[in-house]
């Protein structure tokens, strides 16, 4: 598979993503991908007509998110260094981001402030998305032994079923998922929702220790153990955007 690397641009506060692919083909087309809006155009584009659809291309991007609020949150990213907060799921952390002369990261948390130094002379989107990165890896440390104790205490407290391996893992693409090794993953985005929802989906992943698939089974076990599993399920759907690192409003 050829990497795709993503590109960025700052905009109305926040950091958006998108990727332009080059391929053999005749005509342009501009689509909403899951992450980031997509563009592709023919790979035999003169330097200055790419500069010029690439134009046209980040027009449509920004008319698709100014006129959908939706979009807006779907991809964007938070610039930290606008906030001087940010909620998780059991506490609010103060923000202590300030430049340095040293050309590396120092970061760490202490008494709930997440301190970062970060190099001055860096690119300012680039240090923008590292800050970001690192303040989430700094959060998932702090938070992963407690989502590990709590996987084991809700299994504990339900179908004693054997566990393998828990993760804590940046994925955008589900909540939570089971392997049939005992695996369960937890993605990190569950840190920016309320202690209710990562149960559910803490109890969802449960039941999949009694079958792997979606099957009546399986939801005759998570009903049992979590009788409100579609209202956290609505609430989720609902609300999908706003568990991410900075944008999280409700504590
Ligand atoms: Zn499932």
């Amino acid at each position: 598979m050829k990497l795709i690397k993503k590109q960025y641009f700052y905009y109305r506060g926040r950091i958006f993503p998108y990727v332009i692919h080059m391929e053999r083909r005749k005509d342009i087309s501009f689509r909403v991908g899951f992450t980031a809006a997509i563009a592709r155009f023919p790979i035999q584009l003169t330097t200055k007509d790419l500069h010029y659809y690439k134009k046209e291309f980040l027009d449509w991007y920004i008319e698709h998110i100014d006129k959908n609020e939706y979009l807006f949150e779907k991809y964007s990213i938070i610039d930290l260094g606008v906030l001087s907060q940010i909620n998780t799921i059991h506490k609010p952390f103060k923000l202590d981001i300030t430049p340095h002369d040293n050309n590396k990261y120092l970061a760490k948390i202490e008494d709930d402030v997440l301190k970062i130094n970060f190099p001055n002379q860096e690119e300012v989107l680039a240090s923008k998305l590292n800050i970001n990165k690192i303040s989430l890896k700094l959060i998932t440390d702090y938070y992963y032994p407690r989502v590990v104790n709590r996987v084991h205490q809700l299994n504990k407290q339900t179908l004693n079923a054997k566990i393998a391996n828990i993760r804590l893992k940046n994925n955008r693409s589900n909540w939570g998922s089971y392997s049939t090794k005992g695996n369960i993953n937890i993605s990190t985005r569950l840190l920016f929702s309320s202690p209710q929802i990562l149960d559910s989906v803490i109890l969802h992943e449960l039941s999949h220790t009694v079958d792997l698939y979606h099957s009546e089974k399986f939801y005759n076990t998570l009903l049992k153990i979590n009788p409100n599993y579609y209202e956290s399920e609505q609430w989720l759907k609902k609300n999908s955007f706003y568990c991410d690192i900075g944008k999280m409003p409700f504590l």
